[in-house]
């Protein structure tokens, strides 16, 4: 079983003007393999990653959920400071309360019942995650398009102009797909089969 500490994030008035934040923190404890659940103004500040770190080390944290932002604005500055108090970064997931969520509903109630239903699946998915370690393999620089319909001839061309080997393989006996059986296409508004016969 893990023990999972969620962190619910206000961002000033970004998140805690439209999600009650303290709700999803009393929700989150309710949750399978949740043992620790706080809210903090700025979780990506200095102080909200030390209220992390200590979490982590006081109550022997298997995993955390950040409820704050895209995990494109932070997700790496979660996984380095959970990293650094010993935990997997791996073992970090964001639920995205703020672009998915506060920035997008007027309705708190409403609000608060998403943000509540983002974090348990990003508890969910830490119940279930596993510690990983990076490492390298070979890749064989090559590519398969499955499908030889118009966007999979593009792809398959657009490959091999960048230089790499590329296969294309289709069910049907012909390629061309949906377009082949159009009269004219938009904007040259040529015949398909003239297009077709140029890629
Ligand atoms: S973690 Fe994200 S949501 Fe929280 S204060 Fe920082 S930028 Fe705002």
């Amino acid at each position: 079983m893990q023990r999972i500490g969620v962190f619910v994030c206000h961002c000033g008035s970004n998140i805690a003007a439209t999600v009650d934040v303290k709700k999803v923190a009393e929700m989150a404890l309710l949750e399978p393999g949740v043992v620790h659940a706080e809210d903090y103004q700025y979780m990506c500040s200095e102080a909200g990653q030390a209220k992390i770190a200590e979490a982590i080390k006081e109550k022997n944290l298997t995993g955390i959920v950040v409820c704050s932002c895209s995990p494109r604005m932070h997700e790496t500055t979660f996984r380095n400071a959970a990293e650094r108090a010993g935990l997997n970064p791996y073992m970090v997931e964001i639920a995205n309360i703020r672009e998915h969520c506060s920035w997008i509903h007027k309705n708190i109630e409403e609000a608060t019942e998403k943000a509540v239903i983002l974090a348990r699946a990003a508890i969910a998915k830490v119940n279930l995650n596993a510690p990983l370690k990076p490492g390298e393999s070979r890749v064989t620089k090559r590519a398969l398009v499955i499908g030889g319909g118009i966007a999979g001839i593009q792809t398959a061309l657009d490959i091999a102009d960048a230089g790499y080997e590329v296969d294309i393989v289709e069910k049907t006996p012909s390629i061309g797909g949906r377009m082949s059986q159009l009269d004219k296409t938009f904007p040259t508004l040529d015949c398909s089969a003239c297009i077709l016969s140029m890629t």
